[in-house]
């Protein structure tokens, strides 16, 4: 009989990552577990010392299980180029380096293929993958595995999505992740493929519908999530397209919705923050200003 994560149990998100944890409560939320990330318990981010997608998910939901006493939910995902041997695979994050600037990442991509006579004749093939673990404080753990096939284009397209989103076109689609919207990725997403499989193994019946794909709506950890992933302009124009979409829907949680309070948050902010310092990419910190604007007194 396998072990299930029933209603109410506290589950540690174990990534540091805001995209993959926001991701992550979208899908979990249905099956009334209480998600806390392990960033939100203080618990330090493992190195990634393993060589497969497998084992890097088992030693971060392990390192978090034991960390915190509670289970652990941990995703090792990446993307696979033919082409490259399988590469960037488990280095896909590492290839943004320190700033984690996937526009650095994806250009890598672009010359590595190209250095390969790759951008000639059919599109370079490629897919992701998503392997998530379980693990409880006691050592029991169990592990599933999503991928999504697809092929590359250049230029980059679309601001919506994180990491590679831009480059990738699943089979079956003409948009690249990053041209679609939230709901449309997750459909085929190699997460939401790891993740039905974890489900039929771990959860309870969901509360409702919802509970059968991800309910991705863009709600306040939605924004901070984009906002602390965005690379590029393209994702910034999309940010501000679904900033002023917010404000016009709900304008009620808008602590600053008239020009003058916004703009005066907006100075505000920006004087007083230490989040900008360092080295972030400058679209990045553009839209950090941005959200933080809409209710900074
Ligand atoms: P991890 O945190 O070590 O699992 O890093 C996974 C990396 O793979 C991310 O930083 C992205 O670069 C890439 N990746 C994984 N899933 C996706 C996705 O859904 N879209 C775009 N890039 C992804």
């Amino acid at each position: 009989m396998t072990r299930r994560l029933t209603r109410g149990t506290k589950l540690v998100v174990a990534s540091h990552n805001p995209g993959k944890v926001w991701e992550i409560n979208q899908l979990i939320a249905p099956f009334g577990l209480a998600a806390v990330s392990a960033g939100e318990l203080g618990l330090a981010e493992p190195e990634e010392t393993e060589t497969t997608f497998a084992g890097n998910a088992l030693l971060k939901a392990r390192a978090a299980s034991e960390g915190s006493g509670l289970p652990a939910l941990a995703d090792d995902s990446g993307l696979e180029v033919d082409a490259l041997g399988g590469a960037p695979s488990i280095y896909s994050a590492r290839w943004a380096g320190s700033s984690k600037d996937f526009t650095v990442a994806m250009l890598r991509l672009h010359d590595e293929l190209a250095s390969q006579g790759a951008w000639h004749g059919p599109a370079p093939r490629a897919n992701f993958i998503s392997v998530l673990c379980v693990a409880w404080p006691d050592g029991e753990h169990r592990l599933f595995e999503g991928r999504v096939d697809g092929h590359l284009v250049w230029p980059a397209r679309g601001g919506n999505g994180f990491g590679y989103d831009p480059m990738f076109v699943a089979d079956g689609a003409q948009q690249t992740f990053g041209e679609m919207e939230p709901k449309d990725k997750y459909a085929v997403s190699h997460r939401t493929r790891a993740f039905a499989a974890f489900k039929r193994d771990c959860l309870e019946e969901a509360d409702d519908a919802s509970g059968d794909g991800p309910n991705a709506v863009r709600d306040a950890a939605g924004f901070a999530a984009a906002a602390a992933n965005i690379s590029s302009k393209a994702e910034l124009v999309t940010f501000v397209e679904n900033l002023r979409a917010d404000l016009i829907a709900k304008p009620a949680e808008w602590e600053n919705a008239s020009l003058d309070r916004y703009l005066n948050a907006l100075h505000s902010w920006i004087a007083d923050t230490t989040a900008l310092d360092g080295d972030e990419p400058k679209w990045r910190s553009l839209a950090k200003a941005l959200l933080a604007a809409k209710s900074y007194e």
